[in-house]
């Protein structure tokens, strides 16, 4: 089994997620060039290539025998080889009438994933996971209690959102039938302790059809914890992707204890990295700070906070987003009160910081970030 910590630093090796058997290979694994080899590896001309593609993008159709404009005996080596089931449904929860739906998914090794599908008025926006599980171990946090159980494959990851669109498609969600608006990387696991497979997703999310879903770079939103040289080279991929640094204190000192990658990079580093991000991608930096009571929720936690984010005098390159913690059962970590709350917004706004605090949709399923647990006997 590999060791999943620093031996000098009792950090998590973000970068080596435990091996597992590998997940199954998938047309999503696929770029468009990989997509013709394979099929002209079938014996079929490169063109059915694209015919292919429009089954699953256009029409969310992922069950090779349904692709009926191929011959019946290629659909099921199809079948076989590059569309097998990655992902198959243990339980699904809804709330907020309905608008809220957190299905937890069972991978080909039996781990366990969560993704939720929430409807706001005039957008849809899905919360994707990009692991199995989590090796950050904020303490917070329940994903972070159950350790990391491996990288999810680039399939994976886009199974979750071919899987929203088609429950969108089947009118799952009262109110809507179109497609999805927003992807957010906000469920288990650090994406960007995934890098490859992540953006390798992401491209897919982004290219128009027939070869993707013609997403904008505009509606998704990578989240982490703070690995600064993969911000770095998210930031040097070219795409206008919205980053969320999950923050949650203003001093190393408490956030060596909240966030431990914190003892690797730490506030003024994975600021510092956020801004540049920022400066190139001229997207604005959303920085995730769950309230957590009597812990990092004080007026001086929010001065501290302004002074953090202020860089080269100015807060326009940045946005506050408060998360009401959703406690763990029995966990000391809990939500803040509602006027340490409003003390906090107000003392930041004092300051100029542009700041909100975030609906707790879902909370009533877990389904806030960094809260999903894949909590399944
Ligand atoms: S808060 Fe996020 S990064 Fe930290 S353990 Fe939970 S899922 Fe991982």
């Amino acid at each position: 089994m590999t060791d999943t910590t620093d031996p000098v630093r009792r950090l998590p090796l973000v970068f080596e997620a435990p091996r597992r058997g590998k997940p199954p290979k998938h047309w999503f694994d696929l770029s468009v060039d990989e997509r013709k080899d394979a099929v002209v590896a079938m014996g079929l001309p490169r063109y059915r290539a694209d015919q292919i593609s429009r089954h699953v993008f256009d029409r969310l159709e992922d069950d090779a025998s349904r692709f009926t404009d191929l011959p019946a005996e290629i659909r099921v080596e199809l079948g076989q080889q590059l569309f097998p089931r990655l992902l198959e449904q243990v339980t699904q929860q809804t709330a907020d009438a309905g608008r809220t739906v957190k299905t937890l998914w069972r991978l080909h090794d039996g781990a366990l994933l969560e993704s939720v599908l929430m409807r706001y008025p005039g957008r849809t926006t899905l919360c994707i996971s990009s692991q199995a599980g989590c090796g950050m171990a904020c303490p917070f946090c329940a994903t972070g209690q159950g350790g990391l159980k491996r990288n999810l494959s680039q399939a994976e990851i886009v199974a979750q959102v071919l899987a929203a669109d088609q429950m969108l498609a089947q009118g799952l969600i009262p109110g809507t039938t179109g497609r999805l608006n927003n992807i957010v990387f906000m469920g288990m696991g650090e994406p960007l302790a995934n890098y490859s497979a992540v953006i390798g997703a992401i491209r897919t999310f982004l290219a128009p059809g027939p070869n993707g879903f013609g997403m904008s770079a505009r509606g998704i939103t990578v989240s982490t914890v703070g690995l600064v040289p993969k911000i770095r080279q998210l930031a040097d991929e070219g795409l206008p992707l919205t980053l969320a640094l999950s923050l949650h204190a203003p001093t190393d000192a408490l956030r060596d204890e909240l966030v431990p990658i914190n003892e690797r990079w730490n506030v003024e580093e994975v600021v510092e990295a956020a801004w540049q991000y920022a400066q190139t991608t001229k997207r604005r930096v959303s920085i995730e700070y769950a309230m957590m009571r009597d812990i990092n929720d004080s007026v001086e936690h929010a001065h501290q906070l302004a002074r953090v984010l202020r860089r080269r005098g100015e807060w326009g390159w940045v946005h506050v987003n408060l998360i009401p913690l959703n406690p763990t059962p029995g966990s000391r970590w809990t939500a803040s009160r509602k006027a340490d709350e409003r003390a906090f917004i107000a003392t930041l706004e004092g300051h100029g910081v542009p700041v909100t605090l975030r609906d707790t949709r879902g909370q009533e399923i877990d389904g806030a970030c960094g809260q999903l647990a894949a909590t399944h006997p």
